[in-house]
């Protein structure tokens, strides 16, 4: 029995789950408050949540991260994270290491979410698999034969940033026509609003209406377009590695299945026949990134070495 927590920490929040053999047996958010908004700081707010985890539901092996940002490839000092720029440059898991006296790792969150997934979610057990969490924005991450492809630089696979219509709308990457500005509520709601839907308090509201009034034209025309944009996703995948297994987790999967039409057509268009790979929803919903933060202990780091 091994008993872990996992933290998702984002630029407003930090939301950590104690979590045993896979499953959550508690949960605490916390908001990132001004005395958070500092590497020492954040160190600080995030030892006594552990501390305070511990006490409630009992002491834990290791505590897992998933940083909304770049992480090195060892995981161990943040590069970049736009959301919380004060980290940038900090070796956030020594320094969290030695606050708590407990072994510490990190990854990017969208590798939590997919390591999660493949772990104890809809991909458990298969070697090669693609998740593709679909919310505000569009995150990514591979697991190929039974690893996590962090890259050169631990700047993983971002998926969200691989271009499925050059010369495509400009993305905040600084590339165009990336799936970001498609399967995303970003983009979604950026392709509402180019067809006159404008209405409604804010992007979430307009993407959430649309998949619940699928038979406004306009609504149809912004699905339809995000489900083609992760069928040609998916066919590069699926030519380049053969990754059989494609995991949707985030907000808009439970839209899967009205995604589906435009996706597989799209698949089929791009001459992948979309009964040769398998698409599920993940299971671990909201939970996907602290769980999968806390089962890094348990993730492979580093290659072979080729001599
Ligand atoms: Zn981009």
């Amino acid at each position: 029995m091994t008993a872990r927590i996992g933290v998702d920490v984002g630029g407003t929040r930090l939301k950590l789950g104690w979590i045993r053999d896979g499953d959550v047996c508690g949960r605490s958010v916390v908001g990132v408050g001004p005395d958070a908004r500092s590497a020492a700081g954040l160190v600080s707010v995030l030892a006594a949540e552990v501390d305070a985890m511990q006490h409630r539901f009992g002491a834990v092996q290791s505590v897992g991260l998933g940083v909304a940002g770049v992480l090195s490839s060892d995981g161990r000092r943040v590069l970049q994270s736009p959301n919380l720029p004060w980290l940038d440059g900090v070796a956030l898991v020594d320094t969290l290491q030695s606050a708590i006296a407990l072994p510490v790792a990190a990854d990017n969150d969208a590798n939590c979410v997919g390591w999660g997934e493949a772990m104890v979610g809809a991909g458990a057990g298969a070697p090669r698999q693609v998740c593709l969490a679909l919310g505000t924005g569009t995150g990514g991450s591979l697991v190929l034969d039974g690893r996590l492809l962090r890259g050169e630089r631990g700047r993983g696979v971002e998926l969200g940033h691989l271009c499925v219509h050059p010369g495509g709308p400009a993305c905040g990457c600084g590339g165009r026509g990336c799936l970001e500005q498609y399967a995303s509520q970003t983009g979604i709601d950026r392709m509402l609003r180019g067809l006159g839907v404008s209405d409604g308090e804010n992007a979430a509201f307009r993407v959430r209406r649309a998949f619940d009034q699928p038979e406004h034209p306009a609504h149809a025309a912004a699905i339809n377009a995000a489900g083609r944009a992760l069928g040609v996703a998916m066919a590069v995948f699926s030519r380049w590695l053969d990754v059989p297994l494609y995991v949707l987790a985030g907000g808009l999967a439970a839209g899967a299945d009205q995604l589906r039409p435009a996706l597989d057509a799209a698949l089929w268009r791009e001459g992948v026949d979309p009964d040769a790979i398998e698409i599920r929803v993940g299971t671990l919903g909201v939970d996907a990134g602290t769980i999968g933060a806390a089962l890094l202990a348990d993730a492979p780091r580093g290659a072979a070495r080729l001599s």
